[in-house]
């Protein structure tokens, strides 16, 4: 194996005033495996765990299991621990979606009435980097045309401090949520003032710790050894079924499939045109790959997939200069998205990165099932969320705000470095 010494130059920099500062590093600190535990060991905090589609598909591949084997051994590890509901976080991701196609058709009819913002930019990673890039560097520019919708993460937080807690009779802040994600972003995430549930007189976070999949995949050996695989928990027991297997989406990508599925529901929704199952055929350009447009004429729908920095550079510049070409953009701050993570497991001894992609993409897909199909995510909606996608409880629970924050690092900062 040829090893090197990576360069890393001021060229590299992108300016995003991303890096880490003190104070973020204190927040880091709360979220450490440290913390994890004495929270296990206090009397009055519940622990719960969730844990992401990425991280045991990772976890799978690392360790030679199929993915739901992965999960029900990191299950009855983390039950064994003292933890008391470990969640897989479909169901959350299955509400995401169906947001976010609600958002996007709301704001395309609006386009035509009210002159809405267009493109939708929406992303499983709102409030970890590239959003927190946007909101430093190019501020209320770029945020209204951020997607509304939290990510994940951010729903499963809510649903998590409102209806578990409610439904278990504890106050929000008495529940230590962690959740398992293929990035370190996610601890910034985690942090966000807009992702927090009040409940009288109190205000918790939806999610108190994030912890990323490569932490725990060191003591998977032992777990699968010493300790009985356990079933995920349903997210209300008797009240929301559990799934009875693990799911993922018809031809989504790996970090959700928001374009896959915002291009098919709009296309049925708004023309009556139902998009043949299979993979959808992007085309690959220089900054996005790029769906064909399905609509009608004057008003066709174009989608595309931006992912990684340089390319997430460009779309912001083609927005400001009032040319974008898009309608909707799934943008992932991850050049290969989420199953890519800078918290995922590294690759095994002789092994590639590219290597290990390609193994997690065939992992990843598992039996495919429409979100609406979720039996879980029907009775969300029936009980709790408005019965339908956009209704004034799911925007409380399951959307979040942006706002423009102080920079820490500036070009001239860089310039003069
Ligand atoms: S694309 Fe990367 S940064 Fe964004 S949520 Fe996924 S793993 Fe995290």
């Amino acid at each position: 194996m040829y090893v090197c010494v990576a360069q890393v130059t001021l060229h590299d920099c992108l300016a995003c005033s991303g890096c880490i500062t003190s104070a973020e590093t204190v927040l880091l600190q709360q979220q450490s495996g440290d913390e994890f535990l004495s929270r296990l060991a206090d009397p009055h905090t519940t622990v719960v765990v969730t844990v992401s589609p990425q991280s045991r598909t990772a976890l799978a591949a690392y360790y030679g299991l199929c993915p739901s084997q992965a999960l029900a051994r990191l299950v009855g590890w983390l039950k064994w621990l003292g933890v008391r509901a470990v969640w897989d976080l479909t169901t959350a991701r299955d509400l995401v979606l169906l947001e976010e196609a609600a958002e996007f058709m709301n704001r395309w009819v609006c386009m035509y009435v009210s002159a809405g913002p267009l493109p939708v930019m929406g992303s499983s990673c709102p409030g970890t980097g590239w959003v927190c890039y946007a909101e430093k560097t190019h501020g209320t520019r770029v945020l209204p045309y951020l997607s509304t919708t939290r990510s994940p993460q951010g729903a499963m937080g809510g649903l998590v401090k409102s209806l578990v807690a409610a439904a278990w009779g504890v106050t929000p802040g008495s529940l230590y949520h962690v959740t398992i994600m293929p990035c370190y972003d996610k601890k910034l995430e985690a942090s966000r003032d807009e992702l927090t549930t009040t409940a009288t007189t109190t205000t918790a976070a939806g999610t108190d710790a994030a912890g990323a999949g490569a932490a725990v995949g060191g003591p998977l050996p032992e777990v699968m050894v010493r300790h009985a695989t356990a079933a995920p928990d349903p997210l209300l027991p008797g009240v929301v079924p559990a799934d009875d297997q693990l799911y993922s989406l018809p031809h989504g990508s790996s970090s959700g499939g928001y374009a896959d599925f915002v291009f098919r529901t709009a296309a049925r929704e708004l023309w009556g045109v139902e998009v043949p199952p299979g993979p959808l055929p992007w085309r690959t350009r220089r900054n996005a790959d790029l769906q064909p447009r399905v609509g009608a004429p004057g008003q066709s729908l174009v989608v595309a997939r931006v992912y990684g920095f340089r390319n997430i550079q460009t779309l912001l510049q083609q927005l400001k200069r009032g040319r974008c070409p898009y309608h909707y953009v799934e943008v992932m701050a991850c050049p290969s998205g989420c199953l890519n993570g800078g918290g995922q497991i590294k690759p095994g001894p002789g092994v590639t990165p590219q290597q290990l992609i390609e193994q997690l993409e065939l992992l990843y897909d598992v039996a495919a099932r429409s979100p609406a199909d979720n039996p879980a995510v029907a009775a969300l909606y029936g009980s709790w969320l408005g019965g339908r996608p956009g209704a004034p409880p799911a925007r409380q629970l399951l959307h979040t705000t942006f706002r423009e924050r102080e920079k820490t690092v500036t070009a001239a900062t860089v310039t003069n470095w």
